[in-house]
């Protein structure tokens, strides 16, 4: 089913090519209902009419220029996403990793030049924390701090990362000391669990990190644009970032990517310091541009976090002995379920049986995991509390199957 693409996916035996608002629909015309969302991606949902508008619009004027230019879609959509953010500046790229890489070699800069300043010890590490997730290139690989991510085949890692472990009050002086430039985190970890941070540790943390003259970095390629129900998870925290990196929903399903500065991260980068061919090119910022304005409209942020309380107070009414956690923040979902008690083996256990169940017009439900013990959920944010309801059957009726999964 994998056709010639690289077996680095393995991906599961369902060939999609239709999209509606919630959900897909196969080859075979067989319609599941959509809780991945293009992992976070397909924050508007399939086909919404909005972003399609807006990508036709832009198709039939420009698609691509290089940045040796600017486009008046680029210049539209970063004061848009900057006023609503409240960042100073923008770095258009094409993925989270990307993102990612342009904070990391920003925070390098930012410390080489620190250091410089004070003639001190070279600034260079970075903090990250346990479990976290920053992507898969080799310096985003390095920034992630979960042992399987780092298999000796893709060895040597960059190396300058440090790792905390979340709730570890005891180790700030060691850890956060003068040679750390930037303290990199996800607001609630996607891929490391769907794990929420304790605001009071985080804020701890962010405090620690200041104190010892490092940038904050906050990844919200998942959590951002509105997944948690704000625009960026790190607004409830009480934490003021001093780079935020965002992709996933940035574009509704362009790939895009974007690094964003305030402060005294704003001027780190000079011309040719860092770039992207493809970077903030028209087709993606017209994208970004119909999200942001979609996010934009009364009520729709609140919806997200009542949706997403609706969905967790659900899962625990089923009252099910194995389902051990829920967690999350808006329709950033997870559950954790242990392989005894007559419960699943495993997350992707769950993941393939609900794409074989079916409740009245749909063959199945779509879901994805984090980790072999997690079950998450990451809708498109406009989903309805109808199609929420007949996929939280789906995934109730699987449960529930006598047949052990
Ligand atoms: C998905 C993700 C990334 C990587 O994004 P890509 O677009 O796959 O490179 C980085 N950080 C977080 C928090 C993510 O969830």
């Amino acid at each position: 089913m994998t056709g010639k693409i690289i077996n680095n996916y393995g991906s599961l035996p369902i060939v999609f090519s239709q999209g509606n608002g919630s959900v897909l629909t196969d080859i075979s015309g067989k319609k599941y209902l959509d809780f991945v969302s293009g992992i976070g991606v397909n924050c508007l949902g399939h086909n919404h009419p909005a972003l399609v508008a807006a990508l036709t619009e832009q198709v039939a004027k420009q698609i691509h220029i290089s940045n040796y230019y600017n486009s008046d879609v680029g210049l539209a959509f970063s004061n848009e996403l900057l006023k609503l953010t409240s960042m100073d500046r923008v770095f258009f790229c094409n993925s989270g990793a990307e993102a990612n890489e342009a904070a990391i070699k920003l925070a390098r800069k930012y410390g080489h030049t620190e250091s410089q300043k004070t003639g001190k010890a070279e600034k260079k590490t970075i903090v990250t924390i346990e479990k976290s997730f920053h992507g898969r290139t080799l310096a985003t690989l390095a920034a992630t701090a979960q042992d399987k991510f780092h298999p000796e085949a893709f060895a040597p890692y960059l190396p300058g990362f440090r790792t905390i472990a979340a709730n570890d009050y005891d180790s700030f002086e060691t850890i956060f000391d003068e040679t750390v430039c930037a303290f990199m985190f996800e607001c609630v970890q996607g891929e490391g669990g769907v794990n929420l941070l304790d605001p009071k540790w985080i804020q701890a943390a962010c405090k620690a990190a200041k104190k010892a003259g490092a940038l904050l970095i906050v990844d919200e390629v998942q959590t951002g644009m509105g997944r948690t129900g704000t625009l960026l998870a790190v607004e409830t925290l009480g934490i003021t970032p001093d780079v935020v990196t965002l992709a996933k929903g940035i574009a509704g399903g362009v790939p895009t990517g974007a690094c964003l500065a305030r402060g005294e991260a704003t001027p780190v980068f000079i011309a040719g310091d860092h770039q992207s061919t493809f970077g903030g090119n028209p087709l993606a910022c017209a994208a970004g541009m119909a999200v942001l304005k979609e996010m934009n409209k009364p009520g729709f942020l609140e919806t997200v976090t009542k949706n997403g309380d609706y969905i967790r107070n659900k899962i625990g009414e089923w009252n099910l002995p194995f389902i051990t956690s829920i967690r999350g923040k808006g329709l950033m979902i997870g559950f954790d379920i242990i392989g005894t008690a007559g419960g699943p083996a495993t997350a992707g256990h769950v993941q393939r049986a609900c794409l074989e169940t079916g409740i009245g017009d749909f063959t199945g439900l779509c879901v994805t995991t984090a980790g072999p013990q997690t079950v998450r959920f990451l809708p498109p944010l406009i989903i309805n509390r109808e199609q929420i309801d007949t996929g939280l059957e789906i995934m109730h009726t699987v449960l529930t199957n006598k047949n052990p999964l």
